[in-house]
């Protein structure tokens, strides 16, 4: 007699998600995994008198999201303090700033998260004058989304103005406007680290909101945080409603070695994934490294946050000790060098070394990804800026149709896999970007765009055997949607989330 089921859905339209998609009426989940798929009758006699029954009146069931791009402290951050990519002018988020300022104390930190100037009216940054308009005795920090430029109001260019460096201060007639670029952001980063206590308040905030938007696993990018050990902690205490693999800043490549550790160590729950580095820096601080200028900058091409020759120095430590490696490379330039150092090594399509962003990659680089195995790992979101006065149009003029050609990866062969970058963590509006971008050369169809963000994200992570299909055997990580995305393919960004469960466990109920 067969073992009865934990939990049986029925009445739904599940998609396996597999190639090819099929799909079925019921599933049944037992010991966290699905064991069967078919139509309610072929599942309900799996039902015992204490299984749990989803009705899923009609719903279309997916393979949960896997982003594999997230900044989950950053989305805790945008949760509990101010959160500016609500702002659609630079006087609105000074007002969300001033809201924030008056829950806190006389001179605790007033921070502000995710703004992008590109998207307002007035489309210009936040300066020292906006910011001391919300406190004079407080130090405020408001960071552009990328955190690759933060403003910053007087009391902390007081504090912290000699230890910045010059050249990544923006000033205008020799005074700081309190705009600070790249290397001039770390200091302030550092000083607002929040310690094991605040990690878990923000992490615990940032996994329900992903559990809401349908995610069940992340690939989460970390750096001299209390992440990793929050992250065990919520693990060992049965608190962690989604799967975290670990892409570890490049500084701490020594420390992992020494500790014995590697690519895809770890538990059901959180894993060891690759290491980070960055190549260049951003289209919207003029640091993406392009081939050729920028169209609104003729002398400039950017910069390289990392060397190549460092870049190539760390992906050949890295690859020897066993570890995956993810770069982030915007510009064709980047791009390239990322590939380069990856060619180095022996096995690149074994270690699925992963290029970041690639937002600009030339035919060619798309070319190398498929011949090497490189992951592309790239986030359909950033189609936002892809449209007439976008922020692409501005930076690269008729290059802009060449960025974040989706389909070219998938035509080329090469393994794509889809994250947010959390901006914002919202898997349905990337997917709704993807399906629904700005030229034919950039879009996808519905299957392929939900692939790239479940058995593609999967497969970036070594994690194809048990995610991102709904199969017998694999894990009953799932999420059901109030509308079917291929029936409103051009609304998918409206489409509501009901229900996620992560191995059979219902994690969010919106029904
Ligand atoms: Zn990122």
């Amino acid at each position: 007699m067969t073992a009865a089921a934990d939990l049986v859905v029925t009445n739904a339209e599940i998609h396996t998600l597999g190639d090819p998609d099929e799909t079925h009426e019921a599933m049944a989940v037992r010991d966290g995994r699905v064991v069967r798929l078919g139509s309610t009758y072929d599942v309900e006699f799996l039902a015992g008198v204490d299984t749990d029954t989803v009705n899923a009146d009609g719903r279309v069931v997916l393979p949960g999201f896997i982003d594999a791009h997230t900044h989950l402290l950053m989305t805790g951050r945008s949760l509990v303090h101010a959160d500016l990519s609500a702002a659609d002018d630079a006087d609105e988020a000074v007002d969300l700033l001033c809201d924030r300022a008056a829950e806190l104390g006389d001179d605790e930190w007033v921070l502000g998260f995710g703004y992008d100037e590109t998207t307002w009216t007035d489309g210009r940054r936040l300066t020292r004058d906006d910011l001391d308009a919300v406190s004079e005795t407080a130090p405020v920090v408001a960071f552009r989304e990328d955190l690759h430029v933060a403003s910053v109001n007087g009391v902390v260019l007081d504090r912290f103005g000699d230890d910045l460096p010059p050249a990544d201060v923006e000033t205008e007639a020799g005074d700081p406007t309190g705009v600070l670029v790249e290397s001039a952001v770390d200091p302030i980063y550092e000083a607002i680290e929040p310690d094991a206590d605040e990690a878990r308040e923000l992490l615990t905030a940032a996994q329900r909101h992903a559990n809401e938007r349908g995610v069940t696993a992340v690939h989460d990018m970390v750096r001299k945080s209390k992440a990793p050990e929050v992250y065990r902690g919520l693990d060992l205490d049965g608190d962690l409603s989604v799967r975290v693999r670990l892409n570890y800043w490049a500084d701490h490549l020594d420390s992992l070695v020494d500790a014995g550790l590697r690519t895809n160590h770890g538990s059901d729950m959180v894993r060891v994934g690759g290491i980070k580095s960055y190549t260049d820096g951003s289209l919207g601080g003029h640091t993406a490294k392009l081939s050729e200028p920028y169209a609104d900058a003729p002398d400039e091409t950017g910069q390289w946050v990392v060397s190549p020759d460092e870049v190539a120095d760390l992906v050949a430590r890295a690859d020897d000790a066993g570890f995956q490696v993810t770069l982030h490379a915007i510009g064709d330039a980047a791009v390239d060098a990322a590939l380069d150092a990856y060619a180095a090594t022996d096995t690149p399509g074994e270690m699925r070394h992963r290029v970041e962003h690639a937002e600009l990659s030339s035919d060619d680089a798309i070319d190398r990804f498929a011949d090497l195995g490189v992951v592309a790992s790239m986030q359909p979101n950033f189609h936002k800026w892809g449209f007439d006065g976008g922020l692409y149009d501005a930076r690269l003029g008729d290059r802009r149709t060449d960025a974040n050609r989706l389909p070219a990866y998938l035509d080329a062969g090469a393994p794509l896999a889809f994250g947010s970058d959390c901006m914002p963590l919202d898997p349905l509006l990337g997917v709704h970007y993807a399906v629904n971008a700005p030229s034919d050369g950039q879009s996808l169809g519905v299957t392929e765009a939900l692939r790239a963000y479940t058995a593609g994200a999967a497969y970036a992570g070594f994690d194809e055997d048990r995610l991102g299909t709904l199969e017998p055997g694999k894990r009953a990580d799932f999420v059901a949607l109030d509308d079917s995305p291929w029936d409103r393919p051009d609304r998918i960004d409206d489409v509501d989330v009901a229900l996620t469960a992560v191995d059979g466990d219902v994690v969010y109920d919106g029904r």
